[in-house]
């Protein structure tokens, strides 16, 4: 395999979205209260979410976050629910002669009921979420990942691949799939991998599927890994949005949802994945846990802020009992995810690989924006930053536990040590003679190694099934050769069979 050159590695030192300083904490959860008045741009998002506070009340962290982020809507008029109806009444009267000056412009009566669509259509429009229209990755984005710096991450994560379908006895038929693929940098690698090592995978029946909720970023991942542009599915009823064949002459499909991905003997891969699933936030008060809302904040204009819940909420249900931290995030969409991969798994054997920056249920506050490889004020213009947050594989290990057996979180040095970063570094340094071309693979490397930078921030946790640690398979058939209890890969040295 040849070296590849990412552009994006020209400015590494900048392009970390993990890489922050230690003073983010208190400055980040006071969100906007310091921030002069002129930083509150009116984002249609912000508009958006305004409208819904107004109507609803203050909204949870993780409802911000999904709207933020994920919301779909591109601007079309939406059904208006009886609780926005009578809260149209208390809106503002500029928000009401901007929707009835757009109304008269359009040369319309204005009965009372178009008054409130095209209120809410003004609401919704051009609100779609961060993640749903943009490019956010790369130097020219917000952020950049492990896969868009280096080469060698993917391809390692090939091999990862590859040396679990062997331990768990070379099944002739396997789907890979990954959840949030980015550009399709990530699977472009690994499939590079599956093509080189053709004489070990030959015969295999192999289809790759995508679960990716950007129709945006499914356009380029399409680009990077079928060469093509991919038309929409035009069925309504079909589960793949879109299906293509890879370079290599694979099957890829794309689904919105993990849920509609078949069901199967699979190989699960979440980078950079975790981190954007909405989070609640929740603080310890003297009256007991209350939850983090947000709220539009009455003394500025254009502005939200942080408030308290004045009781108990839903998703209290989620924290442990024991729980002796003060401050607390927890992520119930990745619960239901890692439940799901877990049941998968448990049935028709398989793995899945989880790669993202995190801690082992001791941080607190974690929630935080990033635009243009800067940190970002959460509160600040939404819809314009990535927000995320660490993701605590205290609580993954948690929802897998009494399904398959769970290893790490083993921090991304020690995985990618273990897996031969060293040896492959080594490799490609030598078949270039390309002076830019080795510096570049020295500081993709010190990106991905050091300790500073993402070495320690960043760890691989891995799902499979109990069998596989103790030696025996799921279906042993004619074709499948007896599996061993190998070391896994990455979790301790890699040990070819
Ligand atoms: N894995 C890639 C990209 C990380 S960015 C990399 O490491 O380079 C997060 C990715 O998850 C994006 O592709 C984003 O569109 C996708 N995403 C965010 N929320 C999602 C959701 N709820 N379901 C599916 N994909 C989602």
């Amino acid at each position: 395999m040849g070296v590849l050159v990412r552009s994006a590695a020209r400015q590494l030192c900048y392009a970390a979205r993990a890489v922050i300083p230690c003073t983010w904490r208190g400055k980040y959860f006071s969100s906007g209260s310091d921030e002069p008045a002129a930083n509150n741009r009116v984002t249609p998002m912000l508009r958006h979410l305004m409208y819904k506070i107004k109507s609803t009340g203050p909204i949870t962290v993780a409802e911000y976050m999904k709207e933020v982020l994920t919301n779909p809507a591109k601007g079309k008029a939406e059904a208006v629910s009886d609780v926005m109806i009578k809260s149209l009444q208390v809106l503002d009267t500029e928000w009401q002669s901007t929707a009835l000056g757009l109304a008269k412009r359009r040369g319309r009566h204005l009965s009372f009921a178009s008054q409130r669509e095209y209120t809410w259509d003004l609401g919704a429009g051009g609100s779609q979420g961060y993640y749903m229209h943009r490019d956010m990755l790369g130097e020219k984005g917000d952020f950049i990942t492990s896969p868009e710096i280096s080469q060698i991450f993917g391809e390692l994560l090939g091999i990862w691949f590859i040396s679990e379908w062997m331990a768990t006895g070379k099944n002739v038929a396997f789907q890979l799939v990954e959840l949030g693929p980015g550009r399709g940098t990530l699977m472009g690698d690994i499939l590079r991998v599956f093509s080189q090592l053709g004489s070990v995978l030959k015969n295999c029946d192999i289809s790759i599927h995508l679960v990716e909720v950007s129709q945006n970023l499914s356009e380029l991942q399409a680009l990077t890994l079928t060469e093509a542009k991919i038309p929409l599915e035009q069925n309504p009823e079909s589960l793949v949005y879109m299906k293509g064949v890879t370079k290599s002459g694979l099957p890829i499909s794309w689904y919105r949802d993990l849920q509609d991905v078949p069901k199967g003997y699979s190989f699960f891969l979440a980078h950079e994945f975790f981190d954007v699933l909405p989070v609640h936030k929740f603080q310890k008060t003297p009256q007991g846990w209350r939850e983090v809302l947000i709220d539009i904040d009455p003394q500025v204009s254009g502005k939200l802020r942080f408030v308290l819940a004045p009781c108990v909420t839903p998703a209290q249900a989620f924290l442990q009992h024991d729980e002796i931290r003060d401050h607390v995030e927890v992520c119930p969409d990745a619960g239901v995810i890692i439940q799901e991969l877990s049941e998968r798994i448990a049935l028709t054997g398989g793995a899945a690989l989880i790669a993202d920056y995190g801690h082992d249920g001791t941080k607190t506050d974690t929630f935080r924006g990033f635009c243009g490889h800067e940190l970002h004020d959460v509160l600040i213009a939404p819809g314009t930053a990535d927000l995320t947050a660490d993701v605590d594989f205290s609580y993954l290990r948690r929802m897998a536990q009494g399904k398959v057996a769970s290893l790490g979180p083993t921090e991304q040095q020690t995985f990618l040590k273990n897996m031969g970063i060293d040896v492959r570094l080594k490799v490609l340094f030598n078949k270039s003679d390309e002076p830019s071309v080795r510096q570049q693979l020295l500081q993709g490397y010190d990106m991905l190694m050091n300790p500073q930078k993402m070495g320690e921030r960043f760890n691989f946790f891995a799902l499979l099934p109990h069998e596989r640690l103790h030696g025996r398979s799921h279906h042993i058939n004619a074709c499948q050769s007896r599996p061993s209890a190998s070391p896994v890969a990455g979790f301790g040295e890699l040990a070819w069979q």
